[in-house]
């Protein structure tokens, strides 16, 4: 294996990706991928939890989640791009897990609680209730020292390493315990203005969004609800729009005097408004510049995956053999 301390992170293939995921990840990984050896996983499988429903649009959010990466600069010269189904290691570590994992950790895991608890009751699975014990496995199975993740994934990289604690324990120390690396907005909201950005809610702005729908979305945008006209003083708290104008510029001193004015009920929203889709467009444009380069040289994204695919089957391998020995699982012919 590389000397370089690894990191295992990914993303399920649910849909395109949006500004949360940009600021709460990508942006951490396009930086880590020079110190470590990084491996990024498109969590198929765990897509299935709550879209076993919708197999067409995971299989298309494949590649459309290897275009994204690839338009935001993620390398895979430096960096192993990898569908996790390729590797079905991960499955059979993650069935393996099930079995040292206390079923109270999976109920008083405040993620999953709050994701089961918005699931329609037809969609909430058994998989879709252990879908962190598969989580677990896919940090484990690279033996990975770094998980850059949105604070949403906190506990999960929390059962992570008590998962890790308690396997070390009781069958022999060969996994590291992975620590969190959350990213510099670690909830970027949604542009409704009610919680976090998310595929499964419509309340993006994808990376691939034309500089139109910019436009159209950020003009539809949550605000301070209490200021219906221009003069009354406004927050800036719980206000998507600053949050965005605060993840997307330095605080440029456009942003500090609409702060000011804002806040003394001296401006409009649509002169913010649009000073804010002019600042995510200006940042989308290379984005998307680069995507369409893919999108036309399609064999670069499929060599890509390959790459990263077979790099991530030999540590499996080696992973695999190590837990099947240590927890004497295939390993009986020995003793006949
Ligand atoms: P879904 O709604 O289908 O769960 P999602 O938008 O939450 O989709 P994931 O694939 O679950 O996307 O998340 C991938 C990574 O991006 C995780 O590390 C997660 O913490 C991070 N992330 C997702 N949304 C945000 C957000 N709004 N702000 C910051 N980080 C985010
Ligand atoms: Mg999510």
């Amino acid at each position: 294996m590389d000397k370089k301390k690894r990191i295992l992170t990914g993303i399920r293939p649910t849909g395109s990706l949006h500004l949360g995921h940009y600021v709460g990840a990508l942006h951490n990984w396009i930086a880590l991928q020079e110190e470590y050896q990084c491996n990024f996983l498109i969590a198929d499988y765990q897509a299935l939890s709550d879209h076993f429903q919708d197999t067409e649009l995971i299989k298309k959010s494949v590649i459309d989640v290897t275009l994204d990466w690839l338009s935001v600069g993620l390398d895979p010269n430096k960096s192993n791009f990898v569908i996790q189904s390729y590797v079905p290691e991960h499955a059979e570590l993650s069935m393996l897990l099930s079995f040292v994992t206390p079923l109270g950790m999976l109920e008083r895991n405040p993620t999953l609680k709050g994701e089961l608890d918005s699931l329609p009751i037809e969609r909430r699975s058994a998989g879709f209730f252990s879908y962190p014990i598969s989580q677990v496995a896919d940090i484990l199975l690279p033996r990975a020292h770094l998980v850059p993740v949105g604070e949403d994934q906190a506990p999960h990289l929390e059962m992570s390493r008590e998962i890790a604690r308690k396997f070390n324990r009781m069958y022999g120390e060969i996994l590291p315990e992975p620590e969190t690396l959350i990213g510099k907005v670690g909830r970027l909201s949604g542009t409704d203005g009610k919680g976090k950005m998310s595929k499964s809610q419509g309340n993006v702005i994808l990376l691939s969004d034309s500089e139109k729908s910019v436009e159209k979305k950020v003009r539809s945008m949550y605000t301070d609800p209490n200021r219906i006209r221009a003069d009354i003083p406004g927050k800036i708290e719980g206000n998507p729009v600053f949050q965005y104008l605060d993840a997307f510029t330095n605080n440029d001193s456009n942003v500090k005097d609409f702060k000011e004015r804002y806040t003394t009920g001296n401006i409009g929203d649509v002169e913010i408004k649009n000073y804010l889709s002019k600042t995510l467009n200006d940042f989308l444009e290379p984005i998307r510049e680069k995507r369409s380069y893919y999108e036309q040289n399609i064999s670069i994204v499929e060599e890509a995956l390959d790459k990263g695919i077979n790099n991530a089957r030999i540590m499996a391998n080696e992973t695999m053999t190590l837990v099947r020995d240590k927890m004497k699982i295939s390993s009986y012919k020995k003793v006949w």
